[in-house]
């Protein structure tokens, strides 16, 4: 597809692989999350120029599972014509033939065996290892030219009428049209946004979690049957806690995820070194598997969830710095969007500011927010709907009715798309901030 081409349809979506014509608008994007990057290679795509600066000096393969559903993987395939979607599912887990077997946490039966929906090459759900999915896309990034500087960690915001900038710790400046502050949970960009700095506090839960080689798992007769018949994904439903076990990579990757009550301080961090101990006392009168699985683990993460109120706004006073993704709205692992939801947010702003133009960067930058606001808000809300929907189960409804113990796949989340959406309500948008 050539540059500059794009649908024939009645709003104009960039074609799968192509790029609009040149904004003039630049863009300063602080932080190379999903988030970031995505808002950069989605400014390239609407045809503005995009900058990103990150902390971290090099690129690491860190954390573990994440998930992105169909609504994220509708965004990837749009790059480089599907071939960034096809990397990551060479990586993400395929549960077409094994779906996701539910059981009761201590009997350890099946309650519900939950069917995988057919495939749709065009918004693949993608769940793999972070680190691994997370490369892809900085790659990418960079085939498209967009500069990454490694080891810059922003430390103050400014903004006028005209323009937006940031400062370093080592004493740069760099001014744009607008910044987006994707600098993720303990964002520095949102104290600026706010004027205040924003406390988390605690969910009331924290989640082990864990990533190994299948080795150990494949020599026990018990746990073998998970590792040797490629993709599996499980999960034990018990009282306040739930226990998630994927095998990933034709089964050669472990993982797990166990949610849990933790009334601790309120670490808001996503790696802390997890205790053996701690989560086989959490795990007493399990099912043995359970058991069986956690004991093979060499490592694991305690990682504490912070929940923060939805934040009063996510764009600054002159309206040329932008808040967007974990920075303006974490999610609980429970909703699986929490990344999806990240990606959502370049999309949008990278229309707005496409359809607004250089001389409307505040504009565009507020309609941002209203468009996103009231979707993220009620995306956040399932991650605790289906926590205490499986928290709370009542079993003998559960036998009668296995369907309600599933897991959720709702229409108006997976079947979203952000491009198209902000497209069409741009102009109805931008008049109350023009
Ligand atoms: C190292 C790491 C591991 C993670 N592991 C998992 C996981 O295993 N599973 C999961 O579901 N989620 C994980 N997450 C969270 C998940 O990636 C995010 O929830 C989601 O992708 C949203 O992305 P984001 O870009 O908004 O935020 P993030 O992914 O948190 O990205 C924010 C980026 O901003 C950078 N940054 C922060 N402050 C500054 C600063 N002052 N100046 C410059 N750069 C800055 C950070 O280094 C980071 O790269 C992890 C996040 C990180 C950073």
């Amino acid at each position: 597809m050539s540059p500059g081409r794009t649908d024939e349809t009645a709003i104009s979506i960039v074609a799968d692989g192509a790029i609009a014509p040149k904004s003039g608008i630049s863009v300063v994007v602080i932080g190379a999350g999903f988030g970031g990057l995505t808002a950069a290679i989605e400014c390239h795509r609407q045809g503005h120029t995009a900058i990103i600066y990150e902390s971290f000096p090099s690129l690491k393969i860190l954390g573990d599972i994440i998930s992105f559903g169909p609504n994220g993987g509708r965004i990837f395939h749009r790059w480089a014509d599907g071939e960034i979607t096809k990397k990551m599912r060479e990586v993400s887990i395929d549960l077409s033939e094994y779906g996701f077997k539910i059981h009761k946490y201590d009997t350890g039966e099946v309650v519900s065996h939950q069917k995988s929906p057919p495939k749709d090459e065009t918004s693949p759900a993608l769940n793999g290892h972070r680190g691994e999915l997370h490369q892809i896309v900085f790659d990418y990034a960079l085939s498209l030219g967009i500069e990454i500087k490694l080891g810059k960690r922003a430390k103050a915001y400014f903004e006028d009428d005209d323009k937006a900038g940031v400062e370093f710790e080592d004493g740069e400046k760099v001014t744009a049209d607008m910044v987006i502050g994707s600098d993720g949970v303990r964002s520095i960009a949102r104290t600026l946004v706010l004027g205040y700095e924003d406390k988390p506090k605690s969910s009331g839960y924290a989640i082990f979690r864990a990533w190994f080689s299948n080795k150990d798992m494949i020599a026990d007769p018990r746990t073998a049957e998970f590792c040797a018949n490629g993709d599996t994904f499980n999960g034990w439903i018990g009282p306040d806690v739930h226990f998630l076990f994927s095998t990933i990579k034709n089964g050669t990757d472990c993982c797990w995820v166990m949610t849990h009550r933790d009334d601790h301080d309120i670490q808001e961090s996503w790696s802390f070194p997890g205790k053996m101990e701690d989560v086989l006392k959490v795990l007493e009168g399990w099912d043995p598997i359970c058991i069986a699985i956690v004991e093979k683990t060499p490592n694991i993460v305690d990682w504490k969830l912070v929940y923060r109120d939805p934040l009063p706004t996510w764009v600054s006073t002159h309206g040329r710095i932008a808040l967007l993704g974990d920075a303006a709205h974490p999610f609980l692992p429970t909703s699986a969007q929490g990344a999806t939801q990240a990606l959502e947010d370049g999309v949008t702003l990278a229309v707005m500011l496409k359809r607004a133009g250089k001389e409307n960067v505040p504009a565009a930058v507020r309609s941002y927010q209203d468009i996103r606001y009231d979707r993220v808000k009620a995306v956040q809300k399932t991650g605790e709907t289906t926590r205490d929907m499986w928290h709370k189960a009542d079993w003998d409804k559960v036998k009668k009715d296995p369907k309600s113990i599933e897991l959720p796949r709702e229409d108006w989340i997976f079947k979203f798309d952000a491009e198209r959406h902000a497209e069409e309500v741009y102009d109805e948008v931008v008049k109350k901030f023009l």
